[in-house]
């Protein structure tokens, strides 16, 4: 191949294929996404867009599957979603998500397992090994610390080095070395100053060196930069297409040294391997894929993953001779999935509405309650009162709609609508017993807890949760999830609630290790329900612990009526500890199903990552010498079981001063100053926000600035396009068209000025990119002028290349023209190539 060739091959064709190359034979390969689901667009499927896709089973999101902890479970979904995909000729599935959830307001919390590495990377390990083993290639994602969707384009996460490696890398590390993905893919933000597609420390050091992933590293799309940096941190596939524009600066980078023809050659070679190695299985003979046994696989996963939070004076299960009013929009419309590129297009879809009608309980009604989308409706509300009044059990359905929470995009409160809490209130006056139903990706407030009589977490099930719940609610179905993630009380107990999604140019994580339980269990911050947390309609018992050097084993007994499943979990802690440390951490579960009266020996067994630390003095993993404790239990506080356990520890030099981080040391962090982040961090903070010293107060406009921060340009026009962008979101909101602002929030607000020719499939050049920086910074007419002569110049090559694509043999014209049109560049041209890639590097 010659360099352009191969420069060409690492880009996309268009925006889910990559280039094909006949005449070395050489196909191009499909990508899809995604967690819960094969998304295959339907019509045009090379096309950008998150247009109507083919039908595929919709499982639950991997938010909601997390509370099954069963890792066997995740296999099976992989299995199945990457059978639908062979189906689809789809080679690489953009899946698992496995970003932790730093905070819950993060929009894209439904795709992500839980805010803790160990089980994210054990689910997300096992999910992967089943879409692997149908021959093509899971990509795991976002990597790394791509952890809020505001502003995720251009954002720097702002970590020091131990949080980065045990909290947001520690997931991956297994999920690679455990699950052997072909693919990984680097998200769009940047951490410490580099965006990770161009990380060295991230993707060379640490992914590529420490746990010898040798896959493609392809781009989130449109997150390519600067793609001969991308190139040399170890990416080897831009996606989407950019039209062959950057494919010139990987030839210029070459010939001028900046990148080695190995390199380059290394990359090519692992694109290969993927695209041979995920190409055979179409050539075998297959099954049809069989959809009745993929619907029930959807409908076990969903109930193997709801979580019943609360059940006073056994209100569930339900019984045949209580009147049953069921209550709220989410019933008869579900919520089951959800919003953005991991939208599926189910094959079947339930609603909790019909499912009750055609069992043998016996219903009095059902009523909306309340608008989906948070408008205030009296007549709705006082017809739900009144069917309230006449049923014995209220069911009523609340929680989050698809225009609050999605990718792109951030929740901006922990509660739910209004219109939902007053109906809960007016309900709670006039029933008897009231269970509250909640649906939705995120974890929410509740205020109402202690005033109902049970509550069924059923988060997004699927298109198979409608039967899945009414088998929880009716008792066919003993619950057995526990939650993978903590319920505050309040947003203001959250450990990130005070710089989450705050600033314009970083966010700083100064929290550290304290993420999610690992925080409320060492501050004693109570919350409503903890981490591991989940009910059962039978109870369990926990004895007899011992403790050697290959790990505990102990006994659980079901001392109920019913058959159930206990996931019982192990955390460590250290108390005396010279680090600083959570109490305790999740480091080994296992989900036991015992009849009743049953009894059951359990192991779980240590690893080398049970007591490992980063030390951040060595920069390796390291062990303390001494006692650690050993914390059995039904969830992170409820703690059945504990003992010791001493080692011999790596006695490597200890990296912190106490004096220096006392609120790391205490645990308490909601409050920690600069200076003492900064000490953790062993580097100074960057300006969280916008240098404005640009004559005056004007910030230089320039590829990577997001269309937000164009309201501090120095030229009118930006500041007037910025603005007019702000408006419309406001008058879209204001008029309850939510889901076009929030469109338009994450597709153009937030993106950098790079997008437009990154993610139009090359359609606007870097040179009219140019133009309009130009413009934006002050230079309006000689900007225009630019972008004007780049645009002619471009028409009449568009033109020349539709001439020869006409010829008969169109592929291979258009291919050598595209050579040519290289080999030509008149010297001059390839020197002003050189000197410019040169010019951003030393930049
Ligand atoms: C998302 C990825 C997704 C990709 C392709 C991006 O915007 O972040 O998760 O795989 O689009 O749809």
């Amino acid at each position: 191949m010659t360099l352009l060739e191969k420069a060409e091959l690492l880009s996309g064709k268009d925006y889910w294929q990559t280039l094909d190359f006949p005449k070395y034979g050489i196909p191009s390969i499909f990508f899809s996404d995604g967690p819960s689901g094969v998304r295959k667009q339907l019509k045009n499927p090379g096309a950008v867009g998150l247009n109507l896709s083919v039908p595929s089973t919709c499982f639950p999101s991997s938010g909601t599957t997390a509370n099954s902890w069963d890792p066997d479970l995740l296999e099976s979904i992989g299995r199945a979603i990457g059978e639908e995909a062979v189906a689809e000729k789809v080679n690489v599935l953009l899946a698992p998500g496995l970003n932790i959830k730093r905070n819950p307001l993060c929009g894209r919390n439904f795709e992500y397992f839980s805010e803790d590495p160990y089980i994210t990377g054990l689910l997300g390990a096992s999910f992967i090994r089943g879409v692997q083993s149908n021959g093509i290639a899971a990509c795991v994602k976002h990597f790394a610390c791509n952890n809020q969707e505001t502003r995720r384009l251009s954002i720097d996460t702002i970590v020091d080095e131990r949080t980065l490696r045990e909290i947001y890398l520690s997931g991956f590390e297994t999920a690679v070395k455990d699950g052997k993905p072909q693919c990984v893919m680097s998200a769009y933000n940047r951490i410490n100053g580099d965006y990770c597609n161009e990380n060295i420390h991230l993707q060379k050091g640490i992914l590529r060196g420490d746990w010898g992933f040798d896959g493609v590293v392809v781009t989130d799309w449109g997150a390519e930069n600067d793609r001969v940096k991308g190139l040399i941190a170890g990416n080897s596939l831009e996606m989407p297409s950019t039209g062959g524009e950057t494919s010139r600066d990987i030839v210029a980078a070459v010939r001028c040294g900046l990148i080695e023809r190995e390199d380059l050659d290394l990359a090519v070679d692992r694109l290969l391997t993927l695209v041979f190695n995920t190409e055979k299985v179409f050539r075998k003979k297959r099954k049809p894929v069989n959809g009745r046994l993929h619907h029930e696989l959807a409908r076990k996963a969903a109930e193997e993953s709801i979580v019943l939070l609360k059940n006073d004076k056994n209100t569930l299960p339900l019984t045949t001779n209580e009147r049953i009013a069921v209550i709220g929009d989410f019933a008869r419309t579900p919520r089951y999935q959800g919003a953005g590129s991991a939208i599926v297009n189910p094959t079947k879809l339930e609603n909790f509405w019909n499912c009750i009608q055609k069992s043998s309980l016996n219903v009095v009604g059902f009523e909306k309650g309340y608008q989906r989308y948070g408008r205030n409706d009296r007549a709705l509300l006082s017809r739900a009162v009144s069917l309230a009044k006449k049923s014995d059990i209220v069911i009523a359905f609340v929680g989050l709609d698809e225009v609050t929470e999605g990718e792109g995009f951030d929740r901006t409160s922990l509660s739910i609508p209004l219109n939902q809490q007053i109906l809960i209130n007016n309900l709670c006056a006039v029933s008897n017993k009231m269970i509250v139903v909640l649906v939705g990706g995120g974890v929410v407030e509740l205020p109402f807890a202690d005033r109902v009589d049970a509550i069924v977490d059923a988060f997004l099930g699927g298109q198979a949760g409608a039967s899945a719940l009414l088998n929880v609610l009716t008792g066919k179905v003993n619950p057995s999830g526990k939650l993978a993630e903590t319920y505050p009380l309040l947003y203001g107990d959250v450990p990130s609630a005070k710089h989450f999604a705050d600033n314009e140019k970083t966010v700083e994580y100064r929290e550290g290790l304290f993420v999610g339980y690992r925080y409320y269990e060492t501050a004693r911050v109570p919350v409503r329900y903890p981490f591991g947390y989940g009910l059962s309609y039978t109870q369990f018992s926990y004895s007899n612990l011992s403790i050697d050097n290959l790990g505990v084993y102990f006994v659980v007994q079901n001392t109920g009526v019913r058959a159930g499943a206990e996931i019982v979990q192990m955390y460590v802690g250290k108390n005396d500890s010279a680090l600083f440390r959570p109490s305790k951490e999740l480091k080994g579960f296992k989900k036991i199903f015992l009849q009743p009266g049953e009894k059951r020996k359990v192991n779980l067994f240590f690893d080398e990552r049970t007591f490992r630390y980063f030390n951040v003095l060595t920069n390796s993993w390291d062990v303390e010498d001494g006692q650690y404790q050993i914390m059995i239990g039904g969830n992170c506080e409820d703690i059945r079981l504990s003992g010791t356990y001493e080692l011999k520890g790596s006695s490597a030099p200890l990296p912190y001063d106490r004096d220096r981080l006392p609120s790391y040391f205490s645990g308490r962090i909601v409050d920690v100053a600069g200076p003492e982040f900064e000490q953790l961090l062993r580097h100074p903070v960057p300006n969280p926000n916008q240098d404005l010293s640009f004559r005056g107060k004007h910030i230089v406009v320039d590829y990577t600035t997001v269309v937000a921060d164009l309201r501090y340009a120095k030229g009118f026009s930006g500041r007037f396009f910025a603005l007019a962008i702000r408006s419309s979101m406001w008058w879209l909101r204001h008029f309850n068209r939510r889901q076009q602002a929030n469109t338009i929030q994450f597709g153009v607000y937030y993106q950098p000025m790079r997008s437009l020719s990154r993610m139009t499939l090359g359609k606007i050049s870097w040179k009219q990119l140019d133009g309009l920086i130009a413009m934006f910074n002050g230079h309006f007419f000689k900007g225009f002028y630019y972008f004007l002569k780049e645009n002619h110049r471009r028409r009449v090559l568009a033109k020349a290349e539709q001439i020869s694509l006409e010829s008969d043999e169109a592929k291979l014209a258009e291919i050598q023209s595209r050579n040519e049109q290289y080999r030509d560049l008149s010297k001059k041209e390839a020197e002003e190539e050189t000197l410019r890639t040169r010019s951003r590097h030393d930049a």
